[in-house]
């Protein structure tokens, strides 16, 4: 143990400054000059194996991404609580401009597995039950206990998550002026296969042409 930077992340930046450095040279450049403009937010998991910008194979200035344990939307408060959501939401929407916000849930999702088992804290100070238990009403909607049913909490959370966005005013103005839209997306760590969110469940995202419904 010490304090020295970790060995794989410096190898890592060697290759992206022999590899894809190079490739993105003037786009970084352009990014500099004129800042950020990305049209996609997403609100994806902490989970490492749920990187938006490798599934979406995304270049700099793209996403705009915010992550969260189990990529919860916490609904609108208006009374002055900063959040870390609340403020990623409000410069993408107020000052970007963005015009897609996809929940971005997964396969296997700890967080959720958290709440579903009602088991002992996964931490000593027990903030993931804390922050997990938000999804209560997601919980009401996924059914009761039984086959796939992690898999219908994941889905459920989802749509929860696209309520919450729609109880901020800002961004349901922006809904309803066609200016933003919003999506629901699920991707399974096993297979790597990413589906959006229908009014009907959830289709293949390579299967169609990228069109989705929002909440
Ligand atoms: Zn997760």
């Amino acid at each position: 143990m010490g304090s020295r930077f970790p060995l794989r992340l410096v190898q890592g930046y060697r290759d992206f400054l022999v590899g894809r450095m190079p490739t993105e040279r003037d786009r970084f450049h352009e990014l500099a000059r004129r800042g950020q403009s990305p049209d996609v937010m997403i609100i994806g998991c902490c989970d490492s194996r749920v990187s938006p910008e490798v599934i979406f194979d995304a270049h700099p200035g793209e996403l705009f991404v915010v992550r969260n344990i189990a990529n919860l939307v916490p609904p609108f408060t208006g009374d002055g609580l900063c959040h870390g959501v609340f403020a990623a939401l409000e410069f993408a929407v107020q000052v970007l401009g963005v015009g897609h916000i996809i929940i971005l849930g997964h396969a296997r999702c700890g967080g959720i597995r958290a709440f579903a088992e009602h088991g002992p804290p996964l931490s000593p100070a027990d903030s993931i039950h804390k922050w997990m238990s938000m999804i209560a009403p997601a919980a009401e909607i996924a059914g009761p206990p039984g086959d796939d049913y992690l898999t219908r909490l994941e889905q459920a959370s989802i749509t929860k998550s696209l309520e919450n966005l729609r109880t901020f005013p800002y961004v349901d103005a922006a809904v309803k002026s066609g200016a933003l839209a919003l999506h629901g997306a699920y991707f399974d760590v096993s297979t790597g296969q990413v589906s959006v969110r229908h009014v009907d469940g959830y289709h293949d995202i390579a299967a169609e042409a990228g069109e989705s419904v929002g909440a």
